[in-house]
C-alpha cells in the first residue's frame, strides 16, 4: 500500500479503507491507496494553510532553486515514473517518456518565470502619487487533476502554484494516482512540510471536501464538463476562484491541397494518440470532398497497421483504453453511429488476440452526421470519424458546430484559408499542420463548455494570482475635493 503524503509525512490518516490500482493493459492489481476522507482533506488543508505562512514570503528566486531541484529530481528518477506511467495508464512507454520530460521542464520553466515579475508600476493621476500593481498568491489551492496525463497536468497547476506562493492539497485521480505519490517521495521531500500534500480518494470522498473547504480560496480542476459543472455548484456560494480545464471535441479540417499521405499520418496520430484518450483528440475529420473516398481509405489502411499491445512493449503504437465502462462508452457511440447508417471501415472490436486488458481496435468511420452522438459528445476513446465538405465556409461551420471550444486543427499550405481558421474558429488552441504540439511559453485551454481556464506562459501564472491596485499619495495632504462641498464650492 502506498500512503498518502501530508504535512511532510506518508500517512495512511484516517482512512479504514484502500483503493486497488489497476494495470489496464493486464487488468492485475498494481497497488493499493488509502481512500482518503473529509477528514484527511482537513488535515491536509490546515497543513498548507500553515505552510503559506512562511512558502508566501520565501523570496522568489529562493523558491525558484527548490523548483529546479523538484525538476532535477524527477529528471533522476525519469526512467522509474515511466515505467509506473506505463503501468497505471496504460499508453505507450514513448507517450510516458515524453510526459515525464515535459513535466520536470514545466517546474524549470515556473522556476524562472515565477522570479521574474510580481506586477506592474502604472502611471499616477497625480503628482503626489505612486500607483502599482502587486500579484498575490491565492493561498491554499486544492489541485484536482484526471488520469489521462497524470503528472503532466498536475506539473501545469502545482509548478505555477508554487511558483506564485501558494501552497496546495493534490488529489490525484483514483485511477492513477501511484506516480503523484511517488514524486512525493523522490521528488518534493526537499519542500517545507505542508508546501505541497496528497490526499487519494474518490472525488465525492475527497475532492468535494476541498472544493467546500472554506479556507481553500482557488480550485484548479481538470477533467470532465460533468463533473466541472458539479464543483461550480458546489464553489458558488463561497465566490471561489475556479481554474477550469475540461472536456473537448477537437475538429481537424483537411484542405484540397494537403499530401494525402502526410496528412493521414498526422491525422492517425492527433486521433490516437494515448488511445484517443487526449483532451485535445482529434474527434472529428472534415475532409474536402476531392479526396473524401481516397483519404479514407488510406486512413483505414494505416490505422489497420496500427500495433495494439502493452504500453511496456516497445513495438506498441497504440494501449489499452484506462477502464472496461470507459470502452464500453465508446463501443456504444459506435454501435449508435452504425445504426443510424455510418460505416466503420476498419476496427473498432475487441482484438481476440489480447485476452486481457482494455484494448479496442482503433476505428475509422465514414457516413457520420453531426445528428449522431459521436459527432456531438466527447468520445474519449481510439475512434476516427471522418464527414466530406464542399467549400471551406462549410467547412468553418462544421468546426465551430460543437459545444466545446478546445483545441481546433487544419492541415493546408494555403495562407488564406489559415488566416480564416485561426480568425473565425472558436478554439482556444489552432494547430496548421502540426496538431497537438505544445510549447509551454503560450497559453493551453478551452472556449465555451470547456471552461476559460488557462495553463502554460505567463497566462498559466497569472491565474494563480490575485491582483491588489496601490495608490499611495507620498505627501499625504488633504485633497481639495474632500467634503465639505459647500465650502468647496464657495472657493
Ligand atoms: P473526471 O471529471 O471524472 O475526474 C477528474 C478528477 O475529478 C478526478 O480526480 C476525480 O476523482 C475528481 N472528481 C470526480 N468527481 C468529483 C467531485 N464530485 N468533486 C470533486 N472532484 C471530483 O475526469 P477524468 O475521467 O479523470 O478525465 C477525463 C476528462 O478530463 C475528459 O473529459 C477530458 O477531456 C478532460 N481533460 C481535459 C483537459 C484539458 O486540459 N482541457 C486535459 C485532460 C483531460
Amino acid at each position: 500500500m502506498k500512503p498518502m503524503f501530508i504535512n511532510g509525512r506518508f500517512t495512511t490518516g484516517a482512512a479504514r479503507e484502500t483503493i486497488s490500482v489497476i494495470n489496464p493493459a493486464t487488468e492485475e492489481i498494481l497497488d493499493e491507496v488509502p481512500r482518503g476522507t473529509a477528514e484527511d482533506i482537513n488535515t491536509a488543508v490546515t497543513a498548507a494553510k500553515t505552510a503559506f505562512a512562511t512558502w508566501k514570503r520565501i523570496p522568489a528566486w529562493e523558491r525558484a532553486g527548490m523548483l529546479h531541484e523538484v525538476a532535477n529530481k524527477i529528471q533522476a528518477h525519469a526512467a522509474e515514473l515511466i515505467r509506473l506511467l506505463t503501468q497505471e495508464e496504460g499508453k505507450p512507454f514513448v507517450e510516458n517518456e515524453e510526459e515525464v520530460f515535459w513535466t520536470y521542464d514545466t517546474f524549470h520553466y515556473y522556476a524562472e518565470l515565477g522570479r521574474h515579475e510580481r506586477g506592474r508600476f502604472i502611471p499616477p493621476g497625480d503628482p503626489d502619487q505612486i500607483n502599482f500593481v502587486i500579484k498575490e498568491p491565492y493561498g491554499v489551492v486544492g489541485c484536482i487533476v484526471p488520469w489521462n496525463y497524470p503528472l503532466l497536468l498536475l506539473a501545469w497547476k502545482l509548478a505555477p502554484a508554487l511558483a506564485a506562493g501558494n501552497t496546495v492539497v493534490i488529489k490525484p485521480s483514483e485511477y492513477t494516482p501511484l506516480t503523484t505519490l511517488r514524486l512525493a517521495a523522490v521528488a518534493f521531500d526537499h519542500l517545507p512540510p505542508g508546501v505541497v500534500n496528497i490526499v487519494t480518494g474518490y472525488g465525492p470522498e475527497t475532492g468535494e471536501p476541498l472544493v467546500r473547504h472554506p479556507d481553500v480560496p482557488m480550485i484548479a480542476f481538470t477533467g470532465s464538463v460533468a463533473t466541472g459543472q458539479r464543483i461550480a455548484s458546489l464553489a458558488a456560494p463561497m465566490m471561489k476562484k475556479l481554474h477550469f480545464e475540461l472536456g473537448g471535441k477537437d475538429p481537424m479540417v483537411i484542405a484540397p491541397d494537403v499530401v494525402v499521405e502526410t496528412a493521414v499520418a498526422g491525422v492517425a496520430y492527433a486521433g490516437l494518440i494515448n488511445a484517443g484518450q487526449v483532451c485535445t483528440s482529434t474527434e472529428r475529420v472534415y475532409v474536402h470532398e476531392s479526396l473524401y473516398g481516397r483519404f479514407s481509405e488510406e486512413l483505414a489502411d494505416f490505422v489497420g497497421s496500427l500495433r495494439l499491445g502493452n504500453g511496456l512493449d516497445p513495438q506498441t503504437d497504440v494501449g489499452p483504453m484506462l477502464r472496461n465502462h470507459f470502452r464500453e462508452k465508446v463501443e456504444g457511440q459506435i454501435a449508435e453511429a452504425v445504426n443510424s447508417g455510418a460505416q466503420v471501415l476498419v476496427g473498432g472490436k475487441r482484438p481476440s488476440y489480447l485476452p486481457h486488458g482494455f484494448f479496442l481496435e482503433p476505428a475509422v468511420l465514414i457516413n457520420v452526421n453531426h445528428d449522431m452522438t459521436i459527432m456531438r459528445e466527447e468520445t474519449f476513446g481510439p475512434v476516427l470519424p471522418i464527414m466530406p465538405y464542399r467549400d471551406f465556409d462549410e467547412a468553418i461551420q462544421l468546426a465551430n458546430d460543437t459545444q466545446f471550444g478546445l483545441g481546433a486543427s487544419l492541415m493546408t499550405h494555403d495562407a488564406r484559408l489559415v488566416k480564416r481558421f485561426f480568425e473565425e474558429v472558436k478554439a482556444g488552441t489552432i494547430w496548421i499542420n502540426d496538431p497537438l504540439t505544445d510549447n509551454f511559453a503560450g497559453p493551453f485551454g478551452g472556449m465555451k463548455m470547456t471552461g476559460g481556464g488557462r495553463e502554460l506562459g505567463q497566462e498559466g501564472l497569472d491565474e494563480f494570482y490575485e491582483v491588489k491596485h496601490v495608490h499611495w499619495d507620498v505627501e499625504g495632504k488633504r485633497k481639495p475635493y474632500w467634503y465639505p462641498y459647500g465650502q468647496k464650492t464657495a472657493e
